[in-house]
């Protein structure tokens, strides 16, 4: 399995693991799982708890299980079983043998159950779900008792029995834990543990019409698999008393701690499976794996790297209350990690064309590029130069503005790895007077870039020799939303109403020769423009570049304002 990629400080739930190794609580044990719903894609957010969960494991030599909470039967689909296998995998961990599912153990749920009826500590309520939520109560006011909250145990026990046989319509009746209705705590205010439900299961078919609830079946089912320390996020701090008074009831075995933390929010972005599906399905990105997802197949097809996200999740950490995470940091994280790993190339994405005049009409020469400055081991390769060829049309202004210094008319730059350059004029559209082709000279004696007589020029700018360039389509990302918090919206407006217009941006663009050979997944630095990386669907047709990342580090500012 994979570990951290530095070490890292310890925090509260590390601490509290250390305490039960050293005391011998669980024998020393420590089972940790990640239990998500397949109900969606992972996004972000769960690679934290994957890294937390998983990472723990690693640490103190433990396990850790990866559970399908697939106790509603509604909403689950195999599609995103797959998917969550196939992302945690990516991510870097490895469940082993330990694959289970919350309706593998829909029999032993109901064994506690009869139990629990037995006992006299759970009954068989007529209550609609209108009226049990009326007689509640409030965070003010006590709940009142069901008038179904003393029938007799064996009466319970055959109700139950006809629920589970089918004889009931859909929420005609639910089983419920025998608690307080007058708890300050809403949630043991008698919670509904069962309900029925006449509905197909992708596992257990139509075998059941009675399906628990989460607070019932996640405690039990961490009891089953001898979970030590069951990790979860803060919005179960106040269901904990519920998830301890289960299995303190039915006197198990194994009693396993829950422990709350922090969930990750990243800024301009939203975690709510519920409102990502919103967006795939109303077509606003392309899929789950749209590269502007905060899903975990977007960021991979975006380009981002396991390691990236890994050691993003080490940075963040885990706290015990709610905050936001600059969507900067992420970006700094897989920044950092590209520069390392990816291939400089040049790449056009605005292409402007540029005649060399006194470049030989029928010559082309190779000239010697370095393939990454942050490693020469990576050595170096050739690129073609010819009499014309392409700049970035943002590296030529024919009235420079103040404080540009790129290419003008008169003025002198480098072309990187080539030769010094100077503007000499420009071809205007008739129409619109926009510049089209920018005529230039260059010095012969400065081949490779260097000026033998030490002159200076104030830019180097990429660019592609025009005969020999390949055409590809590159796609720029912007956030999804304009607010750093969508869900801050207008009185009537949802999140939408939020999503930026120009997340997309796609262009025709020019490359290199040596790109023809980019495969799916292949990461390149474009030099000035940005990491990139070969979109999946690149067979036929153009090979199509999603930038993962802009080369500007943006968080090294925010952390600077932050001080
Ligand atoms: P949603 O509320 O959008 O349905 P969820 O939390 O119910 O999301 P699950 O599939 O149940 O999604 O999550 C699986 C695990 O991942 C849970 O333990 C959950 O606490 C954790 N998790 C989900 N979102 C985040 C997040 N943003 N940050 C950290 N952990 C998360
Ligand atoms: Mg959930």
């Amino acid at each position: 399995m994979t570990g951290p990629e530095t070490p890292r400080p310890s925090d509260f739930i590390r601490d509290i693991i250390k305490e039960d190794m050293e005391t011998g609580k669980y024998g020393g044990r420590v089972h940790t799982r990640f239990p998500p719903e397949p109900n969606g894609y992972l996004h972000i957010g769960h690679a934290k708890s994957i890294c937390l969960n998983f990472g723990v494991a690693d640490e103190f030599r433990g396990l850790c299980n990866l559970r399908f909470d697939d106790t509603n039967p509604a909403k689950e689909e195999v599609e995103y079983v797959e998917s969550i296998k196939e992302d945690v995998l990516w991510i870097g961990y490895d469940w082993g043998d330990r694959m289970y599912y919350a309706s593998d153990y829909f029999d032993q749920m109901y064994a506690y159950a009869v139990e629990l009826i037995r006992m006299g500590k759970a009954y068989v309520c007529d209550l609609s779900a209108e009226e049990i939520r009326e007689h509640r109560g409030t965070l003010t006011q006590p709940g009142r008792n069901s008038p179904y909250r003393d029938r007799s145990a064996a009466e319970n026990l055959e109700l139950f029995e006809r629920m589970k046989a089918g004889e009931f319509p859909d929420g005609s009746r639910t089983l419920r834990a025998k608690i307080d209705m007058t708890s300050g705590n809403i949630n043991m205010r008698d919670p509904v543990m069962y309900r029925i439900l006449h509905a197909e299961h992708h596992r257990t078919g139509d075998k059941w019409c009675i399906y628990p609830m989460y607070d019932y079946a996640h405690c039990v089912s961490d009891s089953i698999e001898g979970i030590t320390h069951s990790i979860c996020t803060l919005e179960f701090e106040d269901h904990r008393p519920l998830y301890d008074w289960f299995l303190d009831e039915l006197k198990v075995e194994c009693h396993p701690q829950q422990i709350e933390f922090a969930r990750l929010n990243l800024s301009y972005t939203i975690m709510s499976k519920r409102k990502l599906l919103q967006l795939v399905e109303g077509g606003h990105v392309k899929g789950w794996d749209d590269p502007r997802m905060p899903a975990i197949s977007g960021l991979r097809r975006r380009g981002y790297t396991p390691e990236s996200i890994r050691n993003f999740c080490d940075r963040i950490g885990v706290a015990k209350r709610d905050s936001m995470v600059d969507m900067a940091l992420l970006e700094f994280c897989i920044r950092e990690d590209l520069n390392k790993r990816s291939p400089r190339v040049m790449a056009v994405l605005r292409p402007l064309k540029v005649v060399i005049v006194n470049y030989p009409e029928n010559k082309s020469e190779e000239l010697t590029a370095v393939n990454n400055p942050e490693d020469p081991g990576m050595g170096t390769r050739t690129v073609p130069f010819s009499r014309i060829i392409y700049i970035e049309r943002d590296d030529f202004q024919e009235v420079p503005q103040k404080q540009f210094f790129r290419l003008s008319p008169g003025r002198e730059v480098r072309l990187r790895y080539a030769y010094y350059l100077t503007c000499v004029g420009v071809v205007k559209d008739e129409k619109t007077g926009e510049v089209v082709e920018v005529h230039c000279t260059y010095d012969p004696a400065t081949r490779g870039g260097d000026s033998p007589d030490g002159r200076k020029v104030k830019a180097t700018l990429h660019w592609v020799s025009a005969a020999h360039a390949i055409e590809i389509e590159a796609r720029l990302y912007n956030t999804l939303f304009l607010k750093a918090d969508p869900d801050d919206v207008e009185e009537g407006q949802d999140f939408r109403s939020n999503m930026n217009p120009d997340s997309l941006e796609t262009l025709a663009a020019r490359a290199e020769p040596c790109l023809s050979d980019a495969k799916p997944g292949d990461r390149f630095q474009f030099e000035r423009m940005g990491y990139f990386c070969v979109d999946p669907d690149s067979s036929g047709g153009k090979p199509v570049f999603n930038r993962t990342v802009t080369l500007k580090d943006t968080w090294a500012k925010v952390r600077k304002k932050g001080k």
